[in-house]
């Protein structure tokens, strides 16, 4: 599973689409997510209002991030945290890496963060020796299975309750059960003793204040309050996209993200940390590390277009609605982020050419736009990345190098041309009723009338997954002006006298 890589983009996607089991587990986990994310922002009536001033607030915080980041690293560190800069995944590594030597240790306790995975943390910790264990119970199943996460808040997604069970005995020795509360209460007694044995707890970030150096992680399981406070040193991994300039503008993405995420009007445990403990018989840890990771960030928000990727707030929503997403998962994607917003940001972190994949793996039918509570337009950035890949002499600032096809660009040239000159377009239907006796290889009629379902290459991929209809002899608009015509007659025929 995690040989699978954006470069094999295609092969990944069409062996999922084999997978019975798979396509069974995603359609009624999407599918759920869906209709209880429809049914928690129906329960909000100035929802539509949430999402405009929601991507007001990340506008404006894009528009001056690094007064922000300042502002957040001063409140922060004045509060106790110490604050960290890494330029990159390696940058963060090594700085964790650091840390953990520094104060010789030996077992990693990790609440469920995107931006570690993004990293590859855990293996960065365990080639210097150190245990990295995953205590989200999502994360903590994939471990076990030595995969990586299919969904942004639903690592598990892919995974069936007979496949979790099997894992659970092949892996922790139970006996063979697949009752759900005997499953969570095994991971909750092997997690539970790793809490109180480990060094240092690491988490994300779902929202970094500016105004007083806050943190809030959101969850439903309790163990990033675990993580976050048992250990003595706690390492927070954020993003500098996740910084939010006030502490009220927290209402408004505490409503937006639970229920665009999971359908909840709240998570279960919202913890805000301000800096460390305060006193001998304070709570929470006695360091607190906040790494500001930018691993491409600034990159993206150099481009007023790109820029938007980093509003995202990863609730999973446009995962859950993605047509594409829905069929094939998110291992297919080969990438740490899959889905809409994946590829979209998977290209910008780790270039064009490596994942000139993604960006095309959508039919731009816009759903992922209609549930992003920051109202992201997620087609528009694609267009924009498959402008790049097929026109890179005309990107801005672009080195890449392109992947599209000279004859891509020209095939388009002349659509183009034909679409916008009515005369043309009519004769190019006209010239293709009569040449597509030379490609048609195989018709079928069904209730609906008749397909073409195979044509000869190069137009053959098209029909290798779907028909296509024949080019009838009249046009449309040829059609039309005839019922027009007939039309007309028959009234001058009525009211003549
Ligand atoms: S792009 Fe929008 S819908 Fe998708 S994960 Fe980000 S915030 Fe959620």
């Amino acid at each position: 599973m995690n040989h699978l890589t954006t470069e094999t983009f295609d092969a990944n996607a069409r062996a999922a689409l084999q997978d019975v089991q798979l396509r069974g587990a995603l359609r009624q986990a999407t599918s759920l997510f869906g209709k209880r994310r429809l049914a928690a922002a129906q329960s909000l009536p100035d929802w539509e209002e949430l999402r405009t001033q929601a991507r007001r607030i990340k506008d404006e915080t894009l528009l001056h991030l690094d007064q922000y980041l300042e502002e957040f690293t001063a409140n922060a560190e004045s509060a106790g945290a110490r604050i960290h800069w890494a330029r990159d995944a390696a940058e963060a590594n090594e700085i964790v890496k650091r840390l953990a030597r520094e104060r010789a240790a030996r077992l990693v306790v990790k609440s469920k963060s995107m931006t570690t995975e993004e990293i590859h943390l855990n293996a960065a910790l365990e080639a210097e020796g150190i245990e990295a264990l995953e205590t989200d119970l999502g994360e903590y199943i994939i471990q076990l299975a030595g995969e990586t996460p299919s969904h942004i808040i639903a690592p598990a997604i892919h995974k069936t309750r007979h496949q979790i069970a099997a894992l659970f005995v092949e892996k922790l020795g139970i006996a063979p059960t697949d009752d759900i509360p005997t499953l969570t209460i095994t991971a909750r007694r092997v997690l539970r003793e790793k809490f109180g044995a480990a060094d240092i707890g690491v988490s994300g970030v779902n929202f970094g204040v500016a105004e007083t150096g806050t943190i809030l992680i959101l969850e439903n399981e309790g163990n990033i309050r675990l993580t976050t406070s048992l250990p003595k040193t706690h390492i927070a991994v954020m993003g500098i996209e996740k910084v939010i300039p006030r502490f009220a503008d927290l209402e408004v993405f505490l409503k937006l993200l639970p229920r665009s995420g999971t359908g909840q009007h709240l998570t279960a445990y919202q913890s805000l940390i301000t800096g460390t403990k305060r006193g001998r018989d304070g709570e929470g840890p006695d360091e607190l590390h906040i790494i500001l990771l930018d691993n491409g960030r600034s990159r993206m928000l150099a481009h007023p277009t790109t820029r938007q990727s980093l509003a995202c707030i990863r609730c999973g929503a446009c995962l859950n609605a993605c047509p594409v997403y829905q069929q094939i998962g998110g291992h297919a994607y080969g990438s740490v982020y899959p889905g809409p917003i994946g590829a979209v940001i998977t290209p910008q972190l780790i270039g064009l050419n490596k994942a000139a994949k993604l960006p095309y793996a959508s039919s731009l039918c816009g759903a992922c736009r209609e549930v992003c509570p920051v109202k992201i337009d997620i087609p528009d950035l694609l267009l924009h990345l498959r402008a790049q890949i097929t026109e890179p002499q005309k990107a801005e600032g672009s080195k890449q190098k392109a992947s599209g096809s000279r004859a891509e660009s020209f095939s388009f040239k002349l659509w183009a041309a034909i679409m916008t000159r009515p005369r043309c377009y009519e004769f190019s239907g006209k010239l293709g009723h009569l040449l597509q006796r030379f490609v048609v290889r195989q018709n079928r009629i069904d209730e609906v009338g008749r397909f073409v379902s195979w044509v000869a290459p190069p137009l053959a991929a098209w029909t290798a997954s779907r028909d296509l209809r024949p080019i009838e002899s009249k046009s449309f608009r040829r059609q039309w002006r005839e019922s027009r015509s007939s039309t007309v007659t028959e009234e001058a025929a009525e009211t003549r006298p």
